[in-house]
């Protein structure tokens, strides 16, 4: 198992739940690196802030003079990327950071890693890894039936996804060309405690529970496959320890929900806990009808098998018993939402979103 781990964008949100549940469940040293962008949290990292084996970088991935260094003084034994620019709708208002941080960053990350890589020997260097964390909006959108697998071929439709397909193909050339022991994990919509709350998720429990719009895109019909994080996050460290070089894997909960039964089940959840508090009519009341985004997929659907066959990996959460954890953990840690919602985060266009 890899002693020094180095993850990147460990201040977000799923990278945020992989430094912690490193710490948590492994004895690896964690190296986080974070540009500290606007989705960056650290105090989503406050669990784990004092731990000793733990260290938070404040650096760019693009910057790979910086990204050698690190990776060198801290003699790292496997890299998870996670760091990204992952906002669809901030994709479409402004692609540059997508371009500088998804496919320059994740070229210049590769760089570092494979210069590190070809001077370890022996049993260093047959246990090295580089797993690239990416997304199942690689594959394009879906009709009614289907599901994606990892033979689905490319089809980005957004600035987002076509950055992440990119990156991945930029994974798969250096593991192909180099023989650098890389790999890559698809995964399906995430959901779960420290979501920023610009995503659809904790938008419309925090929506909700001010009593403000529910904002959904189009009818709400867009489906989504939603995977709880901590799901995730045991799924990558599988991935990591288990999955062979140079193979994709795709991670999905088998949880296909419409947008608006999404909403309507957070408002039953919030209608059972809150009680008399409640707005009249119930929190589905608030929901609103907005104008969709351009170009929004239709369906997205993961077919797991791979991961579930060859690598023993099944989620523990179903979508209620997650759901029903994320409301709580929304309603429990206001101290943490508070300011992202005040300050930061603005309610403007960029607040009526859904999703990743
Ligand atoms: P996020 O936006 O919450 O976090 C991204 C983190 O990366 C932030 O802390 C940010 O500061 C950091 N970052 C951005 N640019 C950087 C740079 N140039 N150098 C270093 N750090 C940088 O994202 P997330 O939702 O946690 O997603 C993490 C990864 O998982 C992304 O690669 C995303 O594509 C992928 N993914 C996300 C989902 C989802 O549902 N959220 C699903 C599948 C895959």
């Amino acid at each position: 198992m890899p002693r020094t781990i180095l993850v990147t964008g460990g201040a977000g949100f799923i990278g945020s739940e992989v430094c912690r549940y490193l710490i948590r469940e492994t004895d690896a040293r964690v190296i986080n690196v974070d540009k500290l962008t606007y989705a960056a949290n650290v105090r989503s990292l406050d669990p784990i802030a004092n731990n000793p084996r733990y260290r938070l970088v404040e650096a760019d991935i693009a910057d790979r003079e910086s990204m050698a260094a690190l990776i060198a003084e801290e003699q790292v034994d496997a890299v998870m990327n996670l760091a990204a620019e992952s906002h669809v709708d901030r994709s479409i208002t402004g692609a540059a950071p997508f371009i500088e941080t998804n496919i320059v960053g994740t070229f210049s990350l590769l760089e570092a890693a494979r210069a590190y890589w070809n001077e370890l020997e022996g049993e260093r260097k047959q246990a090295f890894r580089f797993l690239h964390i990416s997304t199942d909006e690689v594959y394009g959108s879906l009709g009614a039936d289907g599901y994606f697998t990892e033979e689905t071929p490319y089809q980005p439709s957004s600035p987002y996804s076509a950055s992440k397909a990119s990156s991945d193909h930029l994974v798969l050339a250096w593991h192909h060309t180099y023989g650098f022991p890389a790999l890559i994990s698809n995964c399906s919509n995430n959901y779960g405690p420290y979501h920023f709350p610009e995503k659809l998720i904790p938008l419309i429990i925090l929506n909700a529970l001010e009593g403000k719009k529910l904002p959904i895109y189009g009818k709400g019909e867009n489906v989504r496959d939603w995977l709880y994080v901590e799901d995730h996050v045991r799924a990558l460290w599988t991935i990591l320890n288990g999955g062979r070089l140079g193979e994709k894997y795709n991670v999905g909960g088998n949880n296909e929900w419409k947008n608006i039964d999404v909403v309507k089940r957070i408002c039953a959840i919030l209608d059972d806990v809150r009680g008399e508090e409640s707005p009249a009519g119930g929190h589905a009341s608030l929901i609103e009808f907005v104008t969709d985004r351009p170009g929004h997929d239709a369906r997205y659907a993961i077919d797991a098998t791979k991961l579930k066959d060859e690598l023993g990996w099944e989620p523990q959460e179903t979508f209620e018993t997650g759901l029903e954890k994320t409301v709580r953990w929304y309603l429990d840690n206001e101290d943490w939402w508070r300011p992202l919602r005040e300050g930061r985060y603005d309610g403007s266009r960029l607040g009526l979103l859904d999703r990743k």
